[in-house]
């Protein structure tokens, strides 16, 4: 067992560890990956006017906005916080089920930055290039899944400039299923 001290002191290193290591754009570990992200432009992008999922009132992104606390495990949460991704401001966000019906929803958000290492395809299939990128499945039920991959590698809608997509950006792809329950405790 530790004693409070040394739990404490653990703390401060951590945190002066964590300052002095965030001007060097800090490894953060995201689910099985390993990134380096420039928390800057990650901001910039994040809620881009520019993306399918701005201000967009259908309802499964209002429901989003309520649900995505309870239905994203902890740690991804704080891994997603981690890395600059703003929950309530989805790139893409589309998927299936309504009223007391399952919900079926991938939700895809970018970030800018650069994978170190993870999960990624590597044998290149010419007819489904975008499918060697797996996914890591973080839940089995209700089902999770993610993957992160160099944006223009994904088929996913992407925040633009000028109608170009952005240089350096990551798409953090995410599939997940999430009961009509979630909604109700929320009334
Ligand atoms: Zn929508």
């Amino acid at each position: 067992m530790r004693t409070l001290f040394e739990v404490y002191f653990i703390f401060l290193l951590e945190r002066v560890t964590n300052r002095t290591m965030k001007k060097r754009r800090p490894t953060i570990p995201f689910a099985s990956w390993k990134l380096t992200i420039d928390l800057d432009r990650t901001k910039e992008i994040q809620g881009h006017k520019s993306t399918p999922a701005f201000e967009c009132k259908c309802d499964l992104c209002m429901e989003w906005k309520l649900v995505h606390r309870e239905v994203i495990p902890a740690k991804l949460l704080n891994q997603l916080a981690r890395i600059g991704v703003d929950l309530n401001a989805p790139t893409d966000l589309y998927g299936s089920g309504a009223g007391l019906e399952d919900r079926t929803i991938r939700v895809v958000f970018h970030v800018v930055g650069k994978i170190i290492s993870g999960p990624i395809g590597n044998s290149y299939d010419d007819q489904f290039e975008y499918d060697i990128f797996k996914y890591e499945e973080i839940r089995k039920n209700p089902p999770l899944i993610i993957r992160v991959l160099p944006e223009p590698k994904s088929n996913a809608s992407a925040p633009t400039s000028m109608n170009r997509p952005i240089p350096g950006m990551l798409c953090i792809d995410m599939r997940l299923d999430y009961s009509a329950g979630k909604l109700e405790n929320r009334k």
